[in-house]
């Protein structure tokens, strides 16, 4: 086993700071691929208006070519499988209390995918470790030996709180450093370390704990226009997220047995908010069928990294839930965008006996201890076992458990949903999307496009105070699966196809 503790390595940088549901606040939602989202029927509403003049839309040979792309496949990764857990259809919030049910009293379960509260996050995974090392601290002896497996956010939090309550803890970690879902990179042709994973930082202990750090926090400002594909800029109306709301307001209402297995696709069009939405596009040419789709692709999409078909109709979606307080627009952005992240994790590294390179791959557990197989060969034996392997790994069996997890666990492992959001980083020689020059204390701004299925659904000028030509795309869902499968002049070539509306020539302003 390679006990060297994981080097943090990186510079501590920073340069922005949001949350994908400060994104989603404004925007939202998902249907970015072939799959049958709800489509509004012929026009059964508004006033037919003027068909807008119309533009062309930019060549994209006029999108300047980058000097610098970095991307993730968080879909491929196999200590990832996925990006983060969403609320499938089908798949009550609930389970994931069951998952983080103790098994015997020797394993549990941890990690984003196990907090109600906040799944899919930072805030989550941080949660999760807390409560995990909570719960062991009051059946478990002083001094007895605990192996964390996975170096993420939740088995850092579990590991120094449970070495804080006097236990011997190890914490095994597959790859060749820390941080997990946490991704902090030192690319070439980028000036300041790049985020490949979590990048929005919602809440303020983790806001003061990563300030404290020195990690970079910059807030994200909701955006306030889109653009059409012609680069004509226009206002972004709350009909997106109203009719989500009216739609998710909707499946409330039905049966409880109903309601946990309705997707949100579903709620829009059985609702009849999907045929409520003209077609018929206004003086810009975006019609409010447009504006919702643009809140799917943009903001459901990047919240859950699944489609409209897989979320259910109950899920959680910032900003887009009456019971949440819709955000209007313009509003003030709940989260911020972080940059340099590995250093907030030094101090894990620092207290902690951290081996990594270490890829566990049997967990056998009887009522008085816990033996762990290694793929190196190695065994060890301890205590109680704390497993933050991400869910999309579960969902595999690459981690097997003798005797087998109770029959419920396996059923949320099953049931709860793993989405996919790729991120890629590009710096360019001039910031050709930008009408003015940030000044020190503007917000992040984040660029969208309405009237067509884009395959980058947002993207976040992540130039920070300094202006740096550096745009981070958010890519999420279907589009994220069929993105990794290409390869980097193909996967350059669709994502900056995505910019031309923001190519200089393209119309600015409606
Ligand atoms: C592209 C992307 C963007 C995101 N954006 C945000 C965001 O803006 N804001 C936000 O709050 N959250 C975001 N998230 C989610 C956030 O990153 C996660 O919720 C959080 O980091 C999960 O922490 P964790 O400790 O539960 O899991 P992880 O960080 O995945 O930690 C689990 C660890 O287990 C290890 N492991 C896996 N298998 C084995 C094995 N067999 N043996 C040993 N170790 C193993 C893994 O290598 C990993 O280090 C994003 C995630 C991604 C991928």
């Amino acid at each position: 086993m390679d006990s060297r503790a994981a080097p943090g390595g990186m510079a501590r940088r920073t340069f922005l700071a949001a949350s994908l549901s400060g994104i989603a606040s404004v925007v939202l939602a998902s249907c970015t691929g072939p799959q049958p989202m709800p489509t509004p029927p012929p026009t059964t509403s508004g006033t037919a208006t003027p068909s807008p003049t119309p533009t062309p839309t930019p060549p994209v040979e006029d999108v300047p070519r980058p000097t610098a792309m970095r991307r993730s496949r968080w879909g491929a990764d196999p200590f990832a499988r996925g990006s983060f857990s969403f609320d499938a259809a089908g798949a009550a919030p609930e389970l994931r209390e069951t998952l983080a049910e103790p098994v015997g009293g020797r394993v549990f379960i941890t990690g984003e995918a196990t907090d109600t509260d906040a799944p899919g996050s930072l805030h989550g995974a941080r949660n999760s470790g807390l409560r995990t090392a909570a719960t062991i601290s009051d059946i478990a002896e002083p001094g007895e030996r605990i192996a964390v497996i996975g170096a993420g956010l939740a088995g850092l939090t579990a590991a120094r709180e449970l070495v804080g309550h006097g236990f011997e803890v190890v914490v095994l970690e597959a790859r060749d450093r820390i941080g997990g879902r946490i991704d902090t990179v030192e690319a070439g042709g980028f000036d300041e370390p790049i985020e490949l994973g979590a990048m929005f930082v919602r809440g303020a202990t983790l806001q003061a704990q990563f300030a404290e750090a020195s990690v970079d926090l910059h807030p994200v400002a909701p955006p306030t226009e889109a653009r059409t594909p012609d680069g004509l800029a226009v206002a972004i109306p709350s009909t997106g997220p109203d009719a989500i709301a009216t739609a998710q307001s909707w499946a409330a209402t039905q049966s409880e047995a109903r309601t946990r297995d309705l997707s949100l696709a579903t709620a829009i069009v059985e609702s009849g908010t999907a045929a409520s939405m003209s077609k018929t596009p206004d003086a810009t040419g975006v019609s409010p069928a447009d504006w919702l789709a643009h809140t799917i692709a943009s903001g459901v999409a990047t919240v859950t990294g699944a489609t409209a078909n897989r979320v259910s109709a109950f899920a959680t979606l910032p900003g887009t839930r009456p019971a949440v307080d819709l955000p209007e627009v313009g509003s003030a952005p709940e989260g911020e965008l972080a940059t340099g992240i590995a250093a907030a994790l030094e101090p894990y590294a620092a207290q902690l006996d951290i081996a990594v390179t270490s890829v566990v791959t049997r967990i056998v557990y009887d009522e008085r201890r816990v033996s762990l197989r290694l793929d190196s060969g190695e065994s060890l034996n301890v205590d109680r076992v704390v497993v933050t392997v991400p869910l999309g790994v579960l969902k595999t069996d690459t981690l097997r458990f003798s005797p087998s997890l109770p029959l419920l666990h396996q059923r949320a492992i099953a049931r709860l949903g793993v989405g996919l959001v790729d991120t890629v980083w590009l710096r360019f020689d001039s910031a050709f999307w930008r009408a003015d020059d940030p000044g020190p204390g503007s917000s992040v701004e984040v660029l969208t496009v309405v009237g067509e299925t884009p395959t980058v659904a947002a993207w976040v000028d992540a130039g920070g105070p300094d202006g740096e030509p550096v745009l981070v795309g958010l890519i999420a869902a279907t589009q994220a699966r069929r993105l990794e499968a290409l390869d980097d002049p193909e996967f350059e070539a669709a994502v900056l196809a995505d910019l031309a509306p923001f190519a200089p020539g393209a119309t600015a302003t409606g």
